[in-house]
């Protein structure tokens, strides 16, 4: 190992021990209040802008933290292990970054990034519909070209952090006959102001959940809402090419069209994030179950010490050792610059199975005391099915692994 790589770690070392005291001493006591009233960790989230998460994954020039995509998983497991929610609070601003990062132009990222590396511009990530969610292709959003603008038109499903951003990346249909030559799903980068309403968009309804409660997950409508054409994430293809130098987006010849090829890409660092989320959260339920197990007693004895119960415990820790290092495989190989669909794919399969299946085993392990809010194990079976469904269900995870793996050569 080179002294740089020690440093690096030693840096990533002390971040993580520095949130694992702040979850253990402040997010573990406090979630499960706020989740079940489902408010918004104000405090929490200004701590995590202390810490700098917002910009976690921003490059340093950028004013972000720049973490490698290793030390981002463990920062989401820490926070996931105290509550999924806050991971949730960063994850889609990041998304949202990132495709500025790769794709955007220099303007574009001179504009955003330092905002966002803060916090104190938070961004959100509009692919979903009404009806489209796997089938993200059959996205009806429109973005007709008037001039200088396009005006856009349609209904997003499921924006988490769509009402406190200030910048949505959304993906919207440019139709055929733009002048840009090219047409189909594109990526603006939508300003807003926070709040209910901004031009043509409103927040037409919260959607109401039965976990990651704590921050909103919303509805949103656009009517006739202008975006100038330089806000079309990599440019629009008609403007001077010099502002397009740097990141993947160089040479693309603008963004039109390209929308949902790059989303799917900024999606990638979304899969090892719920992949880590998984782990964080069949880490609390483990952590919960053999800390129950030890000190309650049945049959005069305390239930650890029947057998049914230590092998449950057994393979509990089994499946979260696995789930942990397929994270961190897929991760250590995304900061080696290698594709990682199916690292990623099959990480997000197994640690969001895994989570499901380790917080049902901690509600066994409590009894009626699982079943109760006064225990947190029953936050992780609320929590733990989201992660079966959001960025790619388990069957399109089965989709992509199967794909990577059937492909001619
Ligand atoms: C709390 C929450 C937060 C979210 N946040 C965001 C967000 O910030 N931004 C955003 O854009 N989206 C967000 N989503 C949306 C999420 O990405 C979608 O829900 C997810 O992609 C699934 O889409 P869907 O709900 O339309 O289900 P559908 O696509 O309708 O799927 C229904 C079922 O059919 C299965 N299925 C579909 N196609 C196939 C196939 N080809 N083969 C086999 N099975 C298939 C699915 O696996 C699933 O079991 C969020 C969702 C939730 C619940």
């Amino acid at each position: 190992m080179h002294d740089n790589d020690e440093a690096a770690d030693d840096v990533a070392d002390e971040i993580i021990e520095t949130l694992r005291r702040w979850v253990d001493e402040v997010v573990v006591p406090e979630s499960s209040a706020l989740e079940l009233a489902d408010e918004y960790p104000t405090a929490m989230a200004e701590q995590m802008e202390e810490f700098g998460l917002f910009g976690a994954t921003i490059p340093e020039s950028h004013g972000g933290l720049d973490l490698d995509h290793v030390t981002y998983a463990r920062v989401i497991e820490e926070l996931s292990r105290g509550w999924m929610s806050l991971a949730g609070i960063v994850n889609s601003h990041l998304i949202c970054a990132k495709l500025i990062s790769r794709f955007g132009t220099d303007d574009q990222r001179d504009r955003s990034l330092p905002g966002m590396a803060t916090g104190k511009l938070r961004g959100c990530f509009s692919l979903s519909e009404p009806d489209s969610g796997s089938d993200a292709g059959a996205l009806r959003c429109r973005a007709v070209r008037d001039g200088d603008e396009f005006v856009i038109n349609g209904t997003k499903m499921w924006v988490t952090n769509g009402e406190r951003a200030g910048i949505v990346a959304l993906l919207a249909r440019v139709p055929e006959g733009d002048p840009s030559g090219s047409s189909g799903i594109t990526c603006f980068l939508v300003d807003k102001t926070p709040g209910k309403h901004s031009g043509g968009i409103t927040v037409s309804r919260k959607i109401d959940k039965i976990g990651y409660r704590g921050l909103e997950t919303v509805e949103m409508s656009y009517v006739d809402h202008r975006v100038p054409a330089d806000r079309v994430l990599g440019g629009d293809g008609l403007a001077d090419a010099a502002s397009r130098s740097g990141g993947d987006g160089a040479g693309h010849g603008g963004g039109i069209g390209n929308g949902l090829r790059w989303a799917l890409a900024a999606l990638e660092l979304g899969r090892i994030n719920v992949a880590a989320r998984g782990v964080g959260v069949a880490q609390a339920a483990y952590d919960a179950s053999v800390a129950y197990a030890k000190q309650r007693e049945a049959f005069g004895k305390p239930i650890a010490k029947h057998q049914a119960i230590a092998f449950k415990i057994a393979e509990m820790a089994t499946k979260l050792h696995a789930a942990r290092l397929m994270t961190y495989d897929a991760a250590r190989k995304a900061d080696a610059g290698e594709r990682v669909d199916l690292a990623a794919g099959m990480a997000k399969l197994f640690a969001s199975e895994t989570a499901a299946e380790l917080s049902l085993d901690a509600m066994r392990i409590h009894g009626g005391n699982g079943f109760s809010t006064e225990y947190p194990v029953e936050r992780y079976y609320r929590d733990a099915p989201l992660m079966i469904i959001g960025e790619g269900t388990s069957e399109i995870q089965k989709l992509v692994i199967s794909r990577a793996l059937l492909a001619d050569d």
